[in-house]
């Protein structure tokens, strides 16, 4: 059986080569990242055309998700050399919003009220996290600040403020343009940056209305952390963003964190990424470090739905080599990973007030589904689904059985590329539960999923239902 955990994939120089997407996308790739931090909209445009003439190319199911860049505050553009900041040594961060160069002992950063914000004790980092300053006094010439762990900053590195001081909300007024571009290219996903509270996810939402595109909320302030259960009410996906949470929070808070959210996301059924440095050594030498390996096979045990790789393929020296690898090491910890007590252990932990309606029904009949699933023991289980809901119930169960999800909606089949085993195949739109449930198997046969002889469990709202209504149809049938 294919490797069950989804791969996102980020787009970058090192992949833009057509030859090197599809044999991405061959290796295992379900989702590919459009990181809109870096780079032009035209370039992101194109790049939206360029997965889905791979995705026809290869004939695979692929999600786009494009990632908003939220509000980050960066430093003037440092000398060609960079600034060598020495541990111990002293540096001066300067407010500066026309984007004045950086000098060695000066910073200048794009953050007005910088003075106002910033005080005695406060940790400031710098760049990816390498390079942090703490906070000695404020005064109207600039923030001092004594370097704690030394760098060389280069170009015009990200300024990480404490989050809870951040004046700056998501999302950006640039989120919102941008977020109207992608959805007009007709990207599946937009990645929220720096949620704090599920009304960020609103606003996102609000603007782009008629317009609808799923949201993948990024948990990455504590404050998000902090407001979980509502944001999962609201988003379409979870990222566990490791890189800015790793620098909100004490590191050795991280994997801990990454638990209990991946663990909040399963019982919510809302799919959830775990991402940033997963495969980080492979960005320069062919082979990833043990503890990625351990890292990834952990995330798996966890029970991400899926992977992120960000800079390993986006500008690595081999991303197709990182996308076989991840696959591989993915594939083996499914095989020791124990999914056959996964609904007791969803039952274990803490039982949630699902909101009453047609998602309660749905998550009922799921879980029945499940057991039943179990002991007829079924080789497939299809959902017949609109919005991808009942496919992604399901997917809570960590099922066996192959999971298929059949929709009449391009966007649906596209997005279930992201949720733990599903197999997505677009169907037409049915007019009785009958042959709803014939022509569903009949699709899962004739795409090679299922075979004659074979038992499979169906799962289905009755057809005149809309998207969003709740699943009432479960049929076990042998497959003549
Ligand atoms: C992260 O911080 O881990 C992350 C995925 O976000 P970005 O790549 O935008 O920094």
């Amino acid at each position: 059986m294919e490797t069950r955990t989804k791969i996102v994939a980020t787009l970058g120089p090192a992949c833009d080569e057509p030859d090197v997407l599809d044999r991405m996308i061959l290796a295992g790739v379900d989702v590919i990242r459009i990181n809109l931090s870096h780079g032009r909209i035209e370039e992101h445009v194109a790049r939206v055309a360029a997965v889905r003439a791979a995705a026809a190319r290869t004939d695979r199911v692929v999600a786009v998700l494009a990632d908003l860049p939220g509000p980050k505050v960066r430093a003037g553009q440092c000398p060609v050399e960079g600034i060598d900041l020495r541990t111990g040594g002293r540096v001066v961060l300067v407010p500066d919003t026309d984007h004045g160069p950086s000098v060695p002992g000066r910073i200048t950063v794009d953050y007005p009220t910088l003075l106002d914000d910033l005080g005695e004790g406060d940790r400031v980092v710098i760049g990816d996290g390498a390079i942090t300053l703490s906070v000695l006094s404020a005064d109207d010439i600039g923030v001092h600040c004594q370097v704690q762990t030394g760098g060389v900053a280069r170009g015009r590195p990200g300024v990480h403020l404490p989050s809870e001081r951040l004046r700056l909300s998501t999302p950006t007024d640039e989120d919102l343009v941008l977020a109207a571009r992608m959805a007009e290219a007709g990207v599946d996903f937009l990645a929220v940056s720096f949620v704090k509270a599920a009304n960020d996810l609103r606003l996102v939402r609000m603007s782009l209305a008629p317009a609808s595109v799923r949201l993948v909320a990024k948990i990455e302030t504590m404050a998000a952390v902090a407001d979980l259960d509502a944001i999962l009410g609201e988003a379409d996906g979870i990222m566990v963003a490791r890189g800015d949470l790793g620098i909100e929070c004490p590191l050795e808070d991280v994997p801990h964190l990454q638990k209990q959210i991946v663990r909040s996301c399963v019982e919510a059924g809302v799919p959830v990424i775990t991402a940033t440095q997963v495969m980080e050594s492979m960005i320069t030498a062919p082979s990833p470090t043990r503890a990625e390996v351990g890292d990834i096979a952990n995330a798996v045990f966890d029970g991400t739905d899926a992977l992120m790789l960000s800079a390993e393929t986006a500008v690595g020296i081999d991303p197709v080599a990182v996308v076989e690898t991840m696959n591989r090491v993915a594939g083996r910890a499914e095989r020791e990973a124990s999914y056959t007590k996964w609904a007791d252990r969803l039952g274990r932990w803490q039982r949630r007030q699902w909101p009453h309606g047609p998602d309660r029904i749905t998550m009922a009949l799921t879980h029945a589904a499940g057991m039943a699933a179990v002991d007829a023991g079924v080789d497939a289980i299809l959902c017949c689904t609109h919005s991808g809901r009942t496919v992604q119930a399901m997917a809570r169960f960590r099922p066996t059985p192959t999971l298929i999800s059949l929709s009449p909606d391009p966007q649906t089949v596209r997005s279930m590329a992201l949720s733990w085993g599903v197999v997505s195949l677009q169907v037409d739109t049915y007019s009785s539960t009958d042959e709803m449930v014939w022509y569903a198997v009949e699709r899962a046969v004739a795409a090679g999923h299922v075979s004659h002889g074979q038992t499979v469990l169906v799962l289905a709202g009755a057809p005149q239902q809309q998207s969003g209504a709740s699943t009432d149809v479960l049929r076990i049938v042998r497959v003549h």
